[in-house]
């Protein structure tokens, strides 16, 4: 007894053939379905028939011989082998070559699902193909925020100029691109002061000015240096924000000084020509407030000496925010940026792209509401660890 199949778009169709080819009498054995129809395709049958060995056959579309029956059933061993090892039945006998097969099945699975990914996005993104080896870093930058014209820009650079030996490894993939990441955060490193310092903290309202400032002021004079300290408050709007600021000064025995107007202002620098650092909190004022900002301009214009001016914005603010509100702030002679509230978010590409994009030097990162505590040097490395595993305050 031999087997036949036979493949038509439909049942009938495929009987038709087999009967045409085996003879009216020919014992069907099996009939199935092999695909559905769709809009681009024609459904599949198959029918299997059994003749007598003697008979012969005038045509037929697949053979099932005995070899390629008994090659199909091992394959399904095997695979049925692999199953059972996955689910922890470890069996006796040749496990490494199953072991090895299982790891190349398990690659096949990862690559296919990674193609999958690519179809996708290149279906949406048509104007980008990301190779399949820098799939999974293109995922982890994507899912963390950074903005996609930076992606594609970041990648591309690197399959131009990444060594070809790297490239067969994920981890080597990934350190080559912490590294590159990390080289297009600047950062400011505090140098020690030789004379007077003005630092002025701007900012829309609400982003941790106030706070940082504190945190600063302790760092300056008492926790990491032992420098004279002097405390302007040009918020003198915000009752609460100033009482704050006293409380913390008084505990931290340092001068504070509230000011209003440019006079007030220039007066009051006078009166701290001894002091090391001067730190100058502000009125937030949001991005879009023109305004406000060209006031607080005037402040910054009036003094001899250049005020450092340091742009503080909060780390969970959108892409969109943040570019905006460097823009509008720019006004003022930005020099550079600390970043707050580090642990009231999980993803940080906004804040990457944002820096990769003004190339402003980095100062301090609030890292939380403690004051002195919640306070870091910023540091290029904690921040490309964050894009990739979100924060971790260690
Ligand atoms: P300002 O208006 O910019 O001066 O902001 P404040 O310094 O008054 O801070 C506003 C709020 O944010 C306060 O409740 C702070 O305790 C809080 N804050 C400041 N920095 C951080 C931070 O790094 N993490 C968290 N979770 N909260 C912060």
């Amino acid at each position: 007894m031999k087997l036949y199949t036979f493949i038509g778009k439909t049942a009938s169709e495929a009987l038709t053939k087999a009967q045409d080819a085996c003879g009216k009498d020919a014992l069907v054995v099996n009939t199935k379905m092999l695909r559905k129809k769709t809009l681009t395709q024609d459904a599949l049958y198959e029918v299997v028939v059994a003749v007598e060995d003697e008979k012969k056959v005038e045509k037929s579309e697949t053979i099932f011989d005995k070899k390629k029956k008994e090659a199909i059933e091992n394959t399904a061993k095997n695979i049925s082998l692999i199953d059972s090892l996955s689910l922890g039945d470890k069996k006796e006998g040749n496990s490494s070559e199953i072991e090895e097969l299982q790891k190349s099945l398990e690659n096949v699975n990862k690559r296919m699902l990674e193609l999958q990914k690519l179809l996708l996005e290149s279906e949406t993104r048509g104007d980008f193909v990301v190779p399949l080896e820098f799939m999974g870093i293109y995922q982890k930058l994507k899912s963390a925020g950074v903005k996609h014209s930076d992606i594609k820009e970041i990648v591309g650079e690197s399959m131009r100029f990444m060594p070809t030996y790297m490239k067969s490894s994920d981890e080597m993939i990934e350190r080559y691109f912490k590294v590159l990441l990390k080289k297009m955060i600047p950062v400011r490193r505090e140098i020690p002061i030789k004379k007077q310092k003005v630092i002025m903290m701007v900012g829309p309202t609400g982003v941790g000015k106030t706070t940082t400032l504190a945190k600063l002021a302790a760092r300056y004079s008492i926790l990491e240096y032992n420098y004279r300290i002097g405390i302007i408050s040009l918020d003198t709007y915000r009752i609460g924000a100033v009482e704050q600021l006293y409380q913390y000064a008084k505990m931290m025995k340092l001068p504070i000084e509230d000011v209003i107007g440019v006079e007030d202002f220039k007066k009051a620098i006078e009166r701290f020509i001894n002091m090391d650092i001067v730190l100058v909190d502000t009125v937030g004022s949001s991005q879009y407030d023109r305004e406000k900002l060209k006031k607080l301009k005037k402040y910054i214009d009036a003094l001899q000496i250049k005020i450092d001016v340091n742009l503080v914005v909060s780390a969970n603010s959108k892409i969109e925010d943040l570019e905006d509100i460097h823009k509008e702030f720019s006004l003022l002679e930005i020099d550079t940026m600390s970043i707050t509230k580090f642990d009231e978010t999980k993803t940080f590409g906004n804040l990457f792209s944002l820096i990769k994009d003004i190339k402003l030097p980095l100062t301090y990162f609030s890292v939380g509401q403690e004051v002195p505590d919640d306070l870091k040097l910023a540091n290029g490395e904690f921040l490309v660890k964050c894009l990739f595993e979100g924060f971790r305050n260690a």
